[in-house]
């Protein structure tokens, strides 16, 4: 999916609408380093949640399942700069569980794209809700966002907080107070 050739054009591009000469030795491969890291960083562009979250287990019991403090890079669409901070993801079981580390990698699968926070949190929830089909979901992601701290408003150390409930959660006051206790 990704063409390497037209990002190594682009990159190439971009630095001469700076006015940088682009044969120097510091510049010269760049373009194609960036062609390279961005298969890693843009990553989840090539993977889906289906795949991760599909192999699941029967569940003894259903209660919250909760994956907190799960360290996150992603890149933030309208300024192609990093925003990167902490998920948490909780579920309540319907029968069915995955295996814990699927909901870290999971997260990776919608982080590893442009993005913007509010979506990354609403994916991730979204994508429980259909491969698992628990009771209900819960997301909040704290994030710092280069674009807010390096330029613009430059407010280094501010978060922001995205949080979005489903099934279950969406309705009980209660789970989302156990939610926010655990994850703190
Ligand atoms: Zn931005």
């Amino acid at each position: 999916m990704f063409d390497d050739e037209k990002i190594e054009a682009g990159i190439r591009l971009l630095l001469e609408g700076m006015g940088e000469d682009v044969n120097r030795e510091g510049l010269r491969e760049t373009p194609e380093r960036i062609a390279r890291m961005y298969h890693e960083i843009y990553g989840g562009l090539e993977m889906t949640p289906e795949e991760i979250l599909s192999k699941t287990f029967t569940a003894a019991n259903n209660e919250m399942v909760l994956e907190k403090d799960i360290t996150f890079y992603s890149t933030c669409e309208h300024h192609l700069l990093p925003f990167y901070g902490k998920a948490h993801v909780a579920y309540i079981p319907n029968g069915k569980v995955v295996g814990i580390s699927k909901l870290a990698r999971t997260v990776e699968v919608y982080a590893r794209r442009p993005q913007i926070q509010e979506q990354l949190t609403a994916q991730i929830a979204d994508a429980i809700m259909e491969y698992l089909k628990p009771q209900g979901v819960m997301v909040m992601i704290e994030a710092e966002h280069m674009c807010m701290t390096m330029r613009g408003v430059r407010k280094p150390g501010s978060q922001t907080v995205t949080m979005v409930t489903r099934g279950a959660f969406a309705e009980n006051r209660e789970l989302q107070d156990t939610f926010l206790r655990l994850a703190k």
